[in-house]
């Protein structure tokens, strides 16, 4: 038989080879910025057109190549930051591998323009898919400016695979933020199709945070900074009344690189534990320094795992760290901390156990609630229980209520006879009175059988279809909102902050006085009633989360994405005791929405057992 074995070709090895560096737009920005602070920039710009799909620029003021480095740069294993296998473990910089700027050559066009400073001029190297089309000298600043034109162009399946533009920003975003806060002493900016997102000034890390965050990040931070022979831990630890509904404001960077890593993740979040709700996260910026021979290098340079030696130390003095930050700066009031419990951060052996500061909490305290909302029921009580059951309706208790039952009984004129009758005119409910099991489910009687009703679900979905009604009647302005005492600013990432902007109209219509301060800063006025004033930075994260989910994908349309998620975080919870009327009004309000079996998430709101069921069931 014949050899059957090829080598090959150059060009493919590296197409190869690209598809673990340079996946998206994103990790080509990651290896690009990464580069940049390698060469020393202080200063790096990064273009953008079209998330990074027809260009992807990076200038930086860093030391520049020479005219033969400016062209072994762009070969396999070419690169400056390691000699011998020995230096692996002493590893500082970013990259070392010398593979990304191969591997983005590989499956773009690329124009390097850069210059020593001692050079009169530079160099201008331009390559695409591997091959060396020209280089010339060129008269170009001082440093780097690497563009990266039409990311796959020779890899169509690739191209087909990147998302949405606004998907791939925002993993640009991701990246960017992260190089970003960690080398804080570096000035960036970032323009997306000609748009400034981000103009970032040196500074120390309280001020680039702020930058990135808003300025109200640093009311919203302990400081926290802890130093052993093993590590040094430096950096911002979220206050625990201002925690997160989702994991955006999480870093972890360990000798200046972005990493992920769940036990020390655990570390954080266990020493808030019974300080914050469940299904919250707080947030963190921690800068830790170890010694990089006790980091495992043996992996993959573009990913963020790493793996430590000493991981049950560093876990150990993670946790007690963090806890003493937030007890070391809370209120007394709110926490107990008794500062004169100290905390042993001696060498740390292994099987080192530290004593924790000792901090006592109230079980009950939650930063979240507001006098006025301290009672489950009475929360439910303002949310709109506006229709009681057939023919008992309660009085709407403000103007907005009014408007909606305005709205709604216009629609109730059709939408009654419609679906009770197709429904079963028998199952209106008869004014039993509702029992709770659980705190979850409502049980009561209605003719064709016993009804049980899931008491989330079923507000979610009246809410919902309050929401859309509201929305429906295309109300102007926010009629019924409830003015706030104190204005409220709420601060996002410059890519959230676009959202919101999109999603601006849609929120005010739903009785929000909501306008942009800055890009980034919006300022609520008014509230519809029954949103709390003090969480509503975490409701528009949680709105602009689903948003970004998949609730988009699902309804295809802006108005029933926000109003479920709204919904979701109006409506009362499974588990939350409620008075027998309220029950009754859920029941009541339940069977006068249009679509009442079924939750906006699609799940079941209510199960009727029959009679036949019953017999079933004694046999
Ligand atoms: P690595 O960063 O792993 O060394 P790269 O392919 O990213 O590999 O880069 C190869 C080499 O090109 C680097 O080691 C560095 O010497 C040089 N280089 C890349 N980008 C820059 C830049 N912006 N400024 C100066 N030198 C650079
Ligand atoms: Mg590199």
């Amino acid at each position: 038989m014949s050899d059957i074995i090829n080598i090959l070709p150059d060009n493919v090895a590296n197409q190869i080879a690209a598809g673990e560096v340079v996946d998206r737009p994103a990790s080509a920005v990651k290896e690009l910025l990464e580069n940049a602070i390698d060469a020393g920039a202080t200063s790096i710009q990064l273009i953008l057109r079209d998330a990074g799909r027809t260009l992807i620029q990076v200038i930086d003021n860093g030391c520049g190549m020479s005219d033969s480095d400016a062209r072994l740069c762009f070969e396999r294993h070419a690169t400056s930051k390691i000699h011998a296998a020995d230096d692996l473990f002493a590893i500082r910089t970013m990259g070392f591998r010398g593979e990304a700027l191969a591997s983005i050559a590989a499956v773009a066009q690329v124009e390097l323009r850069t210059r020593q400073l001692n050079n009169e001029l530079g160099t201008c190297v331009l390559i695409e898919g591997c091959e060396v089309k020209s280089q010339e000298p060129c008269s170009c600043n001082a440093g780097t400016s690497i563009s990266v034109k039409n990311l796959f162009y020779n890899i169509p399946a690739r191209r087909n695979f990147l998302k949405k533009d606004s998907v791939e920003l925002s993993h640009i975003d991701d990246i960017f933020r992260r190089v970003a806060i960690v080398n804080n002493h570096v000035a960036f900016s970032l323009h997306h199709n000609g748009k400034l997102l981000y103009d970032l000034h040196a500074g120390n890390k309280a001020q680039r945070i702020a930058a990135i965050f808003g300025s109200g990040s640093s009311e919203r931070l302990y400081p926290i900074s802890e130093s052993t022979e093993l590590v040094s831990v430096e950096g911002y630890v979220g206050k625990p009344e201002h925690v997160r509904k989702t994991r955006s404001e999480q870093y972890i960077f360990v000798n200046n690189r972005f990493i992920k890593h769940l036990a020390l993740s655990t570390a954080v979040e266990k020493a808030y534990a019974e300080l914050i709700p469940e299904k919250t996260y707080p947030s963190y910026f921690l800068f830790i320094q170890v010694d990089p021979s006790r980091i495992d290098v043996n992996i993959h340079p573009t990913k963020t795992e790493v793996r430590f030696v000493d991981e049950h130390a560093l876990f150990a003095i993670l946790r007690a760290a963090t806890k003493k930050a937030i007890g070391q700066f809370s209120l007394a009031t709110e926490i107990e901390f008794n500062p004169s419990t100290d905390i042993d951060f001696s060498p740390a052996p292994l099987e080192y156990t530290p004593r924790e500061p000792h901090i006592t909490f109230d079980p009950d305290y939650n930063p979240f609630r507001t006098p006025s909302a301290s009672k489950p029921s009475s929360t439910f009580r303002s949310s709109g229980a506006s229709f009681g059951s057939a023919g008992s309706r309660m009085a709407p208790s403000t103007s907005w209520e009014k408007e909606c039952e305005a709205a709604k009984s216009q629609e109730l004129a059709f939408a009654i006879p419609d679906t009770i009758e197709e429904q079963d005119q028998t199952d209106i409910p008869t004014p039993a009175v509702p029992i709770s099991y659980k705190n979850t489910y409502i049980i009561s009687t209605i003719k064709s059988g016993i009804l049980v009703v899931h008491q989330q679900r079923a507000h979610e979905r009246i809410l919902f279809e309050e929401l859309m009604a509201r929305k429906s009647a295309n109300v102007d302005s926010p009629v019924g909102a409830q003015q706030l005492l104190f204005p409220v600013t709420c601060t996002f990432s410059p890519s959230d902050g676009e959202l919101m902007g999109e999603l601006l109209g849609e929120i005010r219509s739903m009785g929000f006085a909501i306008d942009s301060m800055t890009p980034g800063t919006y300022v609520v006025t008014a509230t519809p009633p029954n949103v709390q004033d003090g969480n509503l930075q975490s409701f528009f994260d949680q709105i602009l989360a689903d948003y970004k989910g998949t609730m988009m994908q699902k309804f295809g349309d802006k108005d029933a994405a926000i109003c479920q998620s709204m919904a979701r975080q109006m409506a009362v919870k499974a588990g939350a005791p409620l008075q027998p009327e309220e029950m009754q009004s859920i029941i009541g309000q339940l069977f006068a929405c249009q679509v009442p079996n079924v939750a906006p998430n699609g799940k079941k709101t209510m199960i009727i057992l029959n009679e036949l069921d019953l017999e079933e069931k004694f046999k």
